[in-house]
């Protein structure tokens, strides 16, 4: 049995493609699945700085399909350029992507208008990504989830891994539930958690936490194109219209803190609202029906760690700092490929290793400014 730890997106995702390819899967889950940011985030789907972008790009628009549930997702983004600095660094993205050979154009504000009636005339400009989407974070979990069970996986929810036996080098039983599970191999995809779950097999894995927020207004009248991005906000509207965002500053968490699921208890609402506003005036009168938290681990460097361990050699490992619900559909394929014959065989995952962090001075995150507030 391949056991999985933490039922994201990631441990799902993974989870479904090896019971697709016939492997036996158990997903240990110790709330419900989606509990975490998984079910928090903003959909998008558009991660050009990645290895597993093209995959990411490729899979897309086949996931419905290959799932067989739906998971709302839809092509294109269009960014919204409020001033020069966001016009040079998405025309720059535009270059980068055009020469990775994917489609973009920009808008001047009558194209725009059209595309977006609710977005602010005051734009400078904006660019039309041909590619990139989103999807339905709630949606696309209960995909994985189901379609992994169809193939005869299976998930245990509030069941939370407590611990390891590991002999000659290998896990052999994870504990939890009060139980012992014999397994084959291990995959440890729980978010901020992971990090504390590699402590436990002497393996450091530096991670901080932010806490993220999101706001969902009431439904407005639906635009032909529903994945904008500007004014730092980052989102999109939803099939019945409401406009669901996020965006920064994110607030860093101490690392007791995000033990427990975050709740959105920070001015940071009003910041999003006002933003949003800006960015979509003519919405600028719906009410914000609803909003929430969710942590987000960041790596020193931003990026995820994707590796398969060499000690205990069976373990693989996956935190996905803020990138993590796009990716899943390739970030999944590549894990399962890491179980299964130790390498990725189609992106260059290298530079997602465990190995480049060796070395990291221990004071990493007092360096980096990431640190929790302390109460006055
Ligand atoms: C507000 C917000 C907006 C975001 N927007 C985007 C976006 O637009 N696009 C994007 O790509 N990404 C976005 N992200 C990031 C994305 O949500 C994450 O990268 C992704 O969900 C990570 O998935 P995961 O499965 O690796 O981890 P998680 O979703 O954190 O799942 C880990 C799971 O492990 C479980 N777990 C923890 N410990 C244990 C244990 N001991 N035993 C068993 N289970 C355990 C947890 O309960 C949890 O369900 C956003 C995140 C937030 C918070």
């Amino acid at each position: 049995m391949i056991a999985i730890i933490g039922g994201g997106v990631t441990g799902l995702s993974a989870a479904w493609w090896l019971a697709r390819a016939g492997h036996p899967v158990t997903v240990f889950e110790r709330f419900i699945v989606g509990w975490e940011a998984s079910g928090r985030n903003g959909g998008g789907a558009t991660h050009y700085q990645s290895p597993l972008f093209h995959e990411e790009q490729r899979l897309w628009p086949m996931m419905d399909e290959l799932l067989g549930y739906p998971t709302e997702y839809r092509r294109r983004r269009i960014v919204i350029n409020l001033t020069q600095e966001d016009e040079a660094r998405y025309r720059s993205m535009a270059l980068l992507t055009r020469a990775m050979g994917y489609d973009s154009e920009e808008l001047d504000i009558k194209q725009l208008r059209e595309l977006a009636p609710l977005v602010t005339e005051q734009a400078l400009s904006a660019q039309y990504f041909h590619f990139g989407g989103h999807a339905n974070p709630q949606r696309t979990v209960q995909a994985y989830a189901w379609a992994l069970q169809d193939h005869g996986g299976r998930i245990l929810q509030h069941t939370g891994v407590d611990g390891f036996v590991t002999r000659n080098g290998r896990v052999v039983e994870i504990l939890a539930g009060g139980h012992s599970h014999g397994c084959d191999a291990v995959v440890i995809a729980a978010g901020p958690q992971t990090a504390p779950l590699l402590a436990q097999l002497g393996v450091d894995l530096p991670l901080a936490a932010a806490r993220a927020e999101m706001i969902v207004t009431e439904a407005l009248p639906l635009m032909p194109v529903g994945g904008v991005d500007g004014n730092g906000l980052y989102g999109r509207q939803t099939l019945r219209g409401n406009l669901a965002y996020g965006g920064g500053p994110h607030e860093w968490l101490d690392d007791d803190a995000y033990r427990q699921p975050a709740r959105p208890t920070t001015p940071l609402l009003r910041n999003l609202s006002a933003r949003l506003a800006t960015l979509f005036p003519r919405a600028a009168h719906a009410r914000v029906l609803r909003s929430w938290a969710g942590i987000i681990e960041n790596t020193p460097d931003g990026r995820p760690v994707i590796d398969r361990l060499s000690s205990p050699d069976n373990v693989t490992v996956a935190t996905l700092s803020s990138v993590g619900f796009g990716l899943s559909p390739a970030t999944g394929r590549a894990i399962a490929e890491l179980v299964t014959t130790g390498a990725c065989s189609f992106a260059d995952i290298a530079k997602l290793g465990l190995g480049r962090f060796a070395g990291l001075p221990a004071d990493w995150r007092a360096a980096r400014g990431w640190q929790a507030l302390v109460p006055a």
